[in-house]
């Protein structure tokens, strides 16, 4: 059984240093799976990578950092994340509280995918836009 928390370290690869390296985990996903860490060397905080899968190449994906987002079509990236989500979207309440990487289903858009927290909002991807959704009210 796994016993990661956030505030604990792990190894994860780091794209910016380009090694496996020390990070603390930062935010879980869920109680067995990691969601963002800490690289302990040069201080960036990303999604976990497990140094164990960092050679998978996958050629077409330019749409995991925050800048790229620009040259991708929303509707494109949207397809992208939903076909790499797993597990069962949520309806989208404002008392609920959502992690990085969550389905969301939400009423008025459509489902979604949680890309990242932003003090108390989420920020979902829907099919034709990026959202800022206030959660865990
Ligand atoms: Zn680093």
């Amino acid at each position: 059984m796994s016993t990661f928390t956030a505030g604990k370290e792990v190894l994860s690869y780091c794209g910016k240093c380009k090694l496996a390296l020390g990070h603390t985990i930062v935010v879980m996903k869920d109680p067995q799976t990691i969601g963002k860490v800490k690289c302990n060397t040069c201080g960036a905080v990303h999604m976990y990578k497990d140094p164990a899968t960092k050679t998978k190449k996958v050629k077409s994906k330019t749409t995991s950092t925050r800048k790229s987002k620009k040259s991708v079509s929303v509707g494109q990236l949207w397809m992208e994340e939903m076909g790499k989500a797993s597990g069962k979207a949520e309806p989208y309440s404002i008392r609920s509280k959502f992690v990085v990487g969550d389905i969301i289903d939400h009423k008025k858009f459509g489902p979604g995918i949680v890309q990242a927290l932003i003090e108390d909002k989420i920020e979902v991807l829907f099919q034709h836009e990026l959202k800022l959704l206030v959660h865990g009210k």
